[in-house]
């Protein structure tokens, strides 16, 4: 059978993303199956005939974007309950809560959250190994259609976030059978990771066990890269080294490592990072909301000049809350301007680079995905202008990067498949599942006996 043709046609404007990095005023591209076979003019497209054509001629097109940092599974059941002066203490609970969800709860929380994601553009995500019944949310990236890599974290150290502590066997045989149970799957959708949780609770032997694992599957590895206090202060104790230098020493550093957070940072390990071509997320959303003193110690504007590639990610929506990365592009563009008190820090075309292209290259999938040209995957997202926060319309990047958010996102494509259409999920009811996994978080607060009441009387 011949596949699926679809055209948009006319587009205002496609922000192509490609090398020269090329904005197409009345654009078209036309998609065959699950790849772009056209992109140009819409003059010199208008012979193409299609199984479906969007009139797009009021929308602007972009790449889908990527999340590289984004607990997908475990948030949305229990969304908000942490008071906002909790620090830290939020990961006990956090990991207290999950301990408990079954499969089929997993199953709709982790729907809830790529719903979320998709419908306001992001299509390609990285959950940090957090999912416990992979089993069952495959059935939610199936369904979605999501693009996304999973993994299993893994500690062997004692720690005091509440993760389980496996041997350092028992770890890198869950590590390893997670890849070769999940890697490729759906299509090739579906990557799977190493991910050691960090250097802070595990051994260099595990670590060099992941990246070995990592390098013989073709495949990444990630891990959290706080860079906090603590975090240094135990590192040069134990080793005698910052946390960046001492995974290079380890060997565990290279192009397809992607290390999140990197905030605490310093010019060494900047070096350690350009070296060797490891790749980075930043999650300026729950940097702060955690008071992470990303704007104070964040290096962002001194890695973009290495050359180290950024991407951006939101973390969790227990943390951040907010998971669209549209605001975490937002964030970067800004935050750096303020802090050093210099408007030309991360410009606008940066930030959209990094909410793209540069997290398509974070995720080894800059072959695939990242942006829009002939060849590559149709993930796209198509925002309606005919909204005031869009409007004037002259200059598209900046009215994406700082006028708009997802709520203008309003058909988001992956993989050839419409998942979002008229800002509508395509593949699930959404208020159903909302009410479904409000249910669910209820029971789990019950059943745990987790409570953190507001600060203001409900009556
Ligand atoms: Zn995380």
């Amino acid at each position: 059978m011949a596949s699926q043709t679809m055209k948009l046609e006319g587009v205002r404007f496609i922000v192509t993303m490609d090398p020269e990095r090329r904005i197409i005023r009345d654009g078209t591209v036309v998609i065959d199956g699950q790849r772009i076979a056209e992109v140009g003019k819409a003059t010199d497209l208008q012979h193409v005939t299609a199984d479906r054509t969007i009139d797009a001629r009021e929308m602007v097109l972009t790449p889908g974007f990527c999340n590289g940092h984004m607990h997908i599974s475990y948030a949305h059941a229990t969304r908000g309950i942490f008071p906002d002066d909790i620090g830290n203490q939020y990961l006990p609970n956090v990991f207290r809560l999950q301990a408990v969800m079954t499969p089929e709860e997993e199953y709709h929380t982790s729907l809830l959250g790529i719903t979320e994601l998709l419908k306001y553009g992001t299509t390609c995500f990285l959950d940090p190994g957090s999912t416990k019944h992979l089993h069952a949310t495959m059935e939610a990236y199936e369904q979605s259609g999501c693009r996304i890599m999973v993994g299993a974290h893994v500690t062997d150290q004692p720690n005091p976030i509440n993760l389980p502590v496996y041997t350092t066997d028992q770890a890198i045989s869950l590590m390893a059978q997670t890849i070769e149970g999940y890697n490729n799957r759906l299509e090739g959708r579906v990557q799977a990771w190493a991910m050691p949780f960090s250097s802070d609770f595990c051994s260099s032997e595990l670590l060099q066990a992941a990246k070995e694992l990592s390098d013989q599957h073709n495949t990444g590895l990630t891990l959290h890269q706080g860079g906090s206090a603590s975090s240094v202060n135990n590192h040069m104790q134990k080793h005698g080294k910052r946390p960046i230098q001492y995974l290079e020493d380890q060997g565990v550093l290279g192009p397809r490592t992607l290390l999140a957070h990197v905030i605490g940072i310093d010019d060494a390990e900047i070096d350690s990072m350009a070296r060797t071509d490891t790749k980075t997320v930043m999650c300026p959303t729950a940097a702060l909301k955690g008071a992470s003193g990303t704007t104070l110690q964040g290096k962002l504007p001194e890695m973009l000049d290495r050359g180290v590639c950024v991407a951006l990610g939101t973390d969790a929506g227990n943390n951040a809350n907010l998971i669209e990365t549209m605001r975490s592009m937002y964030l970067a563009a800004i935050i750096y301007k303020d802090a050093r008190q210099d408007p030309t820090a991360v410009p606008a075309e940066t930030a959209l680079e990094m909410a793209t292209i540069n997290g398509a290259r974070a995720f080894g999938l800059d072959g695939d995905i990242g942006s829009i040209e002939v060849g590559k995957k149709a993930d796209l997202v198509l925002f309606d202008t005919r909204r005031a926060e869009w409007r004037t319309l002259f200059n598209p990047v900046n009215n994406l990067v700082y006028n708009a958010d997802g709520r203008s996102v309003h058909t988001v494509i992956v993989d050839g498949r419409v998942v979002v259409e008229d800002h509508k999920p395509t593949f699930v009811d959404e208020w159903e599942l909302i009410q479904k996994v409000q249910a669910i978080g209820e029971d789990m607060l019950s059943r745990t006996g987790v409570s953190f009441p507001g600060r203001w009387p409900v009556a």
